[in-house]
């Protein structure tokens, strides 16, 4: 039996290989693929607002008449028509015009168009608004439709969109779409079905609530909504089973080394890290490979907890992995975990890209034999020709961005190829609890949701830069005071190229400024090794000011840092403003953070600054920024496509995020449905996808 799947999409009439080539480019290939291109949002045409009462901001329809059309030359020449109607007037301006519009958009000439309020020299303005001359009646009021708009590529417009998707509704009655939810399930929330639910989001009828689909609230929308979660879930829930299909070597804890390391500590480790050490004492000695995510703010002590997890599995005969996301880090963690396990007679190893050579070679040797149980590095640990005696554990550190099918790719990486390693992700970030039930629900969560004891508040104060001069006299008495301090230098969405100048000529500035001061300068474009050279002076109390890009957002340890000034706080994200306030705090004195922004701040920019300085709650600030920014800014993910949904809103649908979670495990067991759903939904995007 054909199904709407099976049917390309060059059974339509008007689709021939161009079309076909650019509708691929969407995803679509099948008349299926083309009704799951849904509409993003509506156009409400279905009324005409009197110019009149027309606001800056609103999108709709006028309609009047042509009182005067000019040729307006200013900076920008444009073609300007004045329209009436009995309330108002409004402008509509053409940038791009030819003679026989001018001609057209004569004088007396009834005009309906569609378009943007904008505040205009002359009143009220539409750019370049669709419009249309002595246009045909409006359909009576009850009758009128919603105008979907769909995401477009390039060589497709709208218009064409639509009508390809009414064709294609037209298969609807000989080729329903299969429903993979039971009947029980839709009648449980009221939710029509998969078939009817399409066809009314391409084309709603005059009689659905133009309020519940403009806000994206309408039962079949919300259907739609819930298919497309529930199809994420799955996809994450298959990449779980598929890794857990294989065996782990099962590492069983035995106290002597656990014990010495501990002993060595100069600290006791609180009780949340107690706690989740003994989630993960627990999975580790199971024959099934962990699969844990712990979250813990800033300073909370997660690198301890990872030591911990290592010395079990090194316990064990295993070998562990530890993988950083910037060099610093892992250098960072190389000289911890050196410090702490050379003295247990624990051999370690150092493998990022930049190390070369013979060097490397060494390094891939000892890895290879077994002589090194602990390798650690940047994602360089995971290239093909690392290969690995028994590997046994993989610790991922401040990678919440670390992707699906490289979990699974990790798979391979065990013991003979055959037995899987166990997998440690460790993230700062902290994230909303909704938001990790959907983004990792792959994987089991722990929190540290303590900092250890003793930490005293970071005092954090915004101030203007036309204050430079006194931020900078800040930094030189903290510093002629024997703390440290760092500069930390913004430009987003610009080049990394552009990032690292403004930093160099800021370190320049500072130190002409500065002159008793010793002032370091790291960014993403020095060598590795001047990068690790300027960190460890900077460690050793050698440098009294380090001036930064952020590169060192995630991670730096150096206590003695106790102030931290932020440039342009307003152009960051909370959760990145949090991380970098965070390499301060963590030691004896009192502690400063000082966001210097450049006025004026938007209400948006007010209000993350506010949030940050009144509380230093990671999870607090996460919500925050979920609010105000969305999922992809808060995992960082915005750039990979996670989390990026068709038609769910993880604000506005989060609603649905708990009985998804727990309507998924009985799904799993039918693997028509998951098969049958993923595809529909994640499409080409990999099937364990990068979602
Ligand atoms: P993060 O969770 O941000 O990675 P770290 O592991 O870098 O935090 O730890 C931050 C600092 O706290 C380090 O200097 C570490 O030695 C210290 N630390 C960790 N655990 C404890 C504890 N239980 N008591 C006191 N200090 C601790
Ligand atoms: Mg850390």
């Amino acid at each position: 039996m054909t199904a709407l799947e099976d049917i390309p999409v060059t059974t339509l009439k008007g689709v021939g290989h161009a079309l076909a080539g650019t509708l691929a480019k969407l995803g679509i290939h099948s008349l299926q693929d083309l009704l799951f291109h849904l509409p993003h949002r509506y156009e409400d045409r279905t009324r005409i607002i009197p110019m009149g009462s027309l606001r800056v901001g609103d999108v709709g329809v006028a309609e009047g008449e042509v009182v005067k059309t000019d040729l307006v030359m200013g900076r920008r020449r444009s073609l300007q028509v004045t329209l009436r109607d009995s309330s108002g007037f409004l402008v509509l301006r053409f940038f791009h015009f030819n003679a026989a519009q001018k001609n057209q958009l004569a004088e007396g000439v009834r005009v309906r168009c569609y378009g943007e309020v904008r505040p205009g020299r002359a009143g009220y303005e539409f750019y370049h608004p669709e419009y249309q001359v002595n246009p045909p009646p409006m359909p009576a009021t009850g009758e009128a439709t919603l105008t979907p708009v769909y995401p477009l590529t390039e060589g497709i417009q709208q218009p064409r969109v639509r009508s390809l998707c009414q064709q294609a509704l037209g298969y609807l009655k000989r080729y329903p779409i299969r429903d993979w939810l039971p009947p029980t399930l839709l009648a449980d929330y009221q939710l029509p079905a998969i078939t009817e639910a399409v066809a009314l989001v391409h084309s709603p009828p005059a009689s659905a609530s133009v309020t519940l689909l403009m806000e994206g609230r309408h039962p079949a929308q919300q259907r739609l909504v819930m298919e497309e979660l529930l199809a994420h879930q799955l996809s994450l829930l298959q990449v779980r089973e598929q890794i857990q299909a294989r065996e782990a070597l099962p590492l069983l804890p035995t106290g002597e080394l656990a014990e010495s390391f501990l002993d060595s500590l100069p600290f006791r480790l609180t009780g949340a890290q107690g706690h989740v050490l003994a989630e993960i004492r627990q999975d580790l000695s199971q024959p099934l490979p962990m699969l844990r995510l712990v979250q813990g703010d800033v300073g909370s002590g997660k690198t301890v907890v990872a030591a911990m997890a290592a010395i079990q599995a090194i316990s064990a005969g295993g070998q562990v992995a530890l993988m950083a996301p910037t060099e610093i880090l892992a250098e960072q963690h190389f000289q911890n975990f050196r410090n702490w396990l050379e003295p247990l007679g624990v051999e370690l190893a150092w493998l990022s890209g930049k190390v070369k050579g013979r060097s490397r070679a060494g390094a891939l040797e000892r890895v290879a034999s077994g002589q090194a149980s602990v390798v650690i590095g940047t994602h360089a640990l995971f290239q093909d020709d690392v290969h690995f005696q028994r590997l046994a554990l993989v610790i991922v550190d401040e990678q919440h961005r670390f992707g699906v099918h490289q979990r699974l790719a990790l798979r391979e990486k065990g013991v003979e190829g055959r037995l899987a390693p166990h997998q440690l992700i460790m993230t700062a970030t902290p994230i909303p609890r909704t938001l990790a039930m959907s983004a990792y629900a792959d994987l089991d969560t722990s929190v540290i949701d303590e900092l250890p004891p003793g930490r005293k508040p970071i005092e954090t104060i915004a101030i203007p830069d036309s204050r430079r001069d006194d931020v900078i006299e800040r930094v030189r008495s903290a510093c002629e005071a024997g703390r440290q301090a760092y500069w930390v230098c913004t430009l987003i969405e610009e080049s990394e190229a552009l990032q690292c100048q403004a930093a160099e000529v800021t370190a320049q500035s500072l130190l002409e400024r500065l002159p008793g001061l010793r002032v370091g300068l790291v960014h993403g474009r020095l060598k590795a090794a001047e990068k690790a050279a300027v960190m460890d002076s900077f460690k050793r109390g050698e440098l009294d000011l380090l001036v930064a890009t952020t590169v060192i957002e995630v991670g730096v340890d150096v206590p003695n840092a106790s102030l931290i000034i932020i440039e342009n706080p307003e152009r960051l994200g909370l959760a990145q403003l949090h991380q970098l306030r965070g390499r301060v705090g963590r030691g004896e004195e009192a502690s400063y953070c000082v966001l210097m922004y450049h006025p004026p701040l938007s209400l948006n920019g007010k209000a993350r600054l506010q949030a940050l300085r009144e509380s230093q709650d990671g999870f607090f600030i996460a919500e925050k920024d979920l609010e105000i920014r969305g999922p992809g800014e808060v995992l960082g993910t915005r750039q990979t496509g996670m989390m990026q949904f068709r038609l769910a809103d993880f604000e506005r649908d989060k609603g649905w995020i708990e009985p998804v979670r727990e309507m998924a495990p009985a799904l799993l067991k039918d693997r028509a449905c998951v098969e049958g759903l993923v595809r529909r939904w994640l499409g080409e995007r990999t099937r364990y996808g990068d979602v």
